[in-house]
Formats: structure tokens, C-alpha cells, sequence
């Protein structure tokens, strides 16, 4: 593995913490972003999680200013003509996801593996858009990206064994840990986690209990660290929404529609924590 470049693309709640996290481990990453704006919140939100990582002494005994310095913001993609891998973390909506990437295909080096953050839409139809199947993996890191181990790696049906044994290298060098899957809608992680959820904007929207009481349940009883509801803020309501469409055009089956009042929040605005109220105020 003689990775040394990271251009990731997108640089919202995710793409920022993935700069953050290879850049902590001693990767030289740029982050790009199409919104100044975006790239401004995500340098504030880096610092100050840097910040509270040194505090905890979880920077490989780097000081924040040193891991932050490794990582360049930028609107150009200049950078992807060096970069030694790729991973996209724009907004989850395949049209706009197949345009990036087949973009970056076209400008990285051909032996680059490209890699998509997706929560839901499939590995194989966007591997197949870059024109480099073989050389396409999903790389699905969790929110906190600093804080939680896992990545689900997905393998699109022609990504190469060598790719997928790159990957979860490279995954460990960031000391997460990977679990490998195959490609399919949601994958695990969120066929399982997002019905859950939008069962439980469901059980808000007809009044069975108030917010906090379908989250006390959900912590309390079923041992989860975080409720349904304020796991969702945390996502963002408009992704939480994007992976319940994929699901339910994916498998066409009802169980996965989604909830009327997950629609109403996003048309509203009101997108979790990100954007300052969801199913709670920040
Ligand atoms: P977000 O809305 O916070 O950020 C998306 C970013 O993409 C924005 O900064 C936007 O400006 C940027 N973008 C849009 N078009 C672009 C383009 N053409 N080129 C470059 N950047 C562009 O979204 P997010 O929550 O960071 O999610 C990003 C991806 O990660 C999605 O695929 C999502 O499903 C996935 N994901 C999200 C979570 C989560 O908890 N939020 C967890 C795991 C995976």
C-alpha cells in the first residue's frame, strides 16, 4: 500500500470527519467542497473536535495544530491528479453522486481506487458510472467519524479482491475496524438502523408518545446509547430521508416508506442538529 494522497470530496457533517481522522494518522488530505460556506463550518468543526481530541489524548501524541495542517480546503479539484485515493462524501443522491464520480475517475490516476461514503444507493451502479469497477469500493464510515470504529466496507459486484484488501488496510491504519459486506440497499448498517428509525418518527407523528419518551425507551429498555430520534438529528433529516427513498425504490416494498412527518421536517428545513432544530432544539 503506498497511499499518501486523500482527496475527499464534500466536506459536510462526514466528509469532514474522514479529512480529520486520515490527517490524524499522518495522511496528507485535501478536502473539497463546492460550497465556500461549507468548507469554512467544516475547518471551525475540525478544530474544535481536534481540540477535544488532544484533550483526551486520542492524536497519536500530535498537537491540533500539527494533524489540522496536514489537510488543505479547496473549491479546485487540482489536487486530484496526485491523489493515491479517493473517497466521496457529497450529499446522498445518486444522480448528483454519479456525476462526481465519474468526474474523479476521469481525473485520477488509473491505478487510484475511488470510494464512495454512500449510506444506501449502490456500490455496483456507481462503480459501474466511474468506468473503473474494479478499482470502486464503498467505504462507510459512522457518524462521529473521529469517535466511532467502524467501517462497513462494501464490494460492488466487480470490485477486485485487491481493492477490497487495500481498503481494509487502509481502514486499519485508522485504526477502525472493518467489516465487510456485500453490496446491496442500505447495506447493513442502515437497512436495519433506518426503519427503525423512521418507525420511530412514525410513532411521534401519531402521538403515541412524546420525543423524549420514545427515546428514554429506546435507551433505557433497549440498552442503545443514543434514542431513535436524536441518533436521527444527529444524521440529518435529509439523509435519514434520501436512505429511506433508496430503500424503498430499491426493494419496492412498503415497510420501508417513509414517514410523512420525516418529509414535513426536511420541506421545513429543520434537519437535526446540523441546522440547529430537528426532533429537538441545538
Ligand atoms: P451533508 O449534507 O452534511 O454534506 C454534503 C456535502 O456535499 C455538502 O458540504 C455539499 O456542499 C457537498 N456537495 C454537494 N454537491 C457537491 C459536489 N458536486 N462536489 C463536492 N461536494 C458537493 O451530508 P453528510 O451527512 O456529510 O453525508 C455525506 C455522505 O455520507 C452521504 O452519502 C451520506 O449518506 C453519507 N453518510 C452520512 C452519515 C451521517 O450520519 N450524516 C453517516 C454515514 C454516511
Amino acid at each position: 500500500m503506498n497511499i499518501r494522497n486523500i482527496f475527499v470530496i464534500g466536506a459536510g457533517t462526514m466528509g469532514g470527519g474522514i479529512a480529520q481522522v486520515f490527517a490524524t494518522y499522518g495522511f496528507d488530505v485535501t478536502l473539497f467542497d463546492v460550497s465556500e460556506n461549507q468548507l469554512h463550518r467544516a475547518k471551525a468543526s475540525i478544530t474544535k473536535s481536534l481540540e477535544r481530541m488532544a484533550k483526551k489524548e486520542l492524536l497519536e501524541g500530535k498537537s491540533p495544530e500539527e494533524v489540522a495542517g496536514k489537510i488543505s480546503f479547496s473549491t479546485a479539484d487540482d489536487a486530484l491528479a496526485e491523489a493515491d485515493f479517493v473517497i466521496e462524501a457529497a450529499t446522498e443522491n445518486f444522480d448528483l453522486k454519479r456525476k462526481i464520480l465519474t468526474d474523479a475517475a476521469g481525473k485520477a490516476r488509473e491505478e487510484v481506487i475511488v470510494a464512495s461514503n454512500t449510506s444506501s444507493i449502490s456500490i455496483t451502479a456507481l462503480g459501474a458510472a466511474t468506468g473503473r469497477p474494479q478499482k470502486f469500493i464503498g467505504m462507510h464510515f459512522m457518524n462521529p467519524v473521529p469517535v466511532m470504529k467502524l467501517v462497513e466496507v462494501i464490494r460492488g459486484l466487480d470490485t477486485s479482491d485487491k481493492t477490497l484488501a487495500t481498503t481494509v488496510a487502509l481502514a486499519k491504519t485508522l485504526l477502525k475496524t472493518p467489516v465487510e459486506v456485500n453490496d446491496f440497499p442500505g447495506f447493513i448498517s442502515n437497512r436495519i438502523l433506518m426503519p427503525m428509525i423512521n418507525e420511530a418518527v412514525y410513532c411521534l407523528m401519531e402521538g403515541v408518545a412524546t420525543a423524549e419518551a420514545i427515546d428514554d425507551i429506546m435507551k433505557l429498555g433497549m440498552a442503545h446509547p443514543m434514542g431513535p430520534l436524536r441518533l436521527a438529528d444527529l444524521i440529518g433529516l435529509d439523509v435519514c430521508l434520501d436512505i429511506m427513498e433508496v430503500l424503498h425504490e430499491a426493494f419496492g416494498d412498503s415497510k420501508y416508506r417513509p414517514c410523512p412527518l420525516l418529509r414535513k421536517m426536511v420541506f421545513a428545513g429543520h434537519l437535526g442538529s446540523k441546522s440547529g432544530r430537528g426532533f429537538y432544539t441545538y
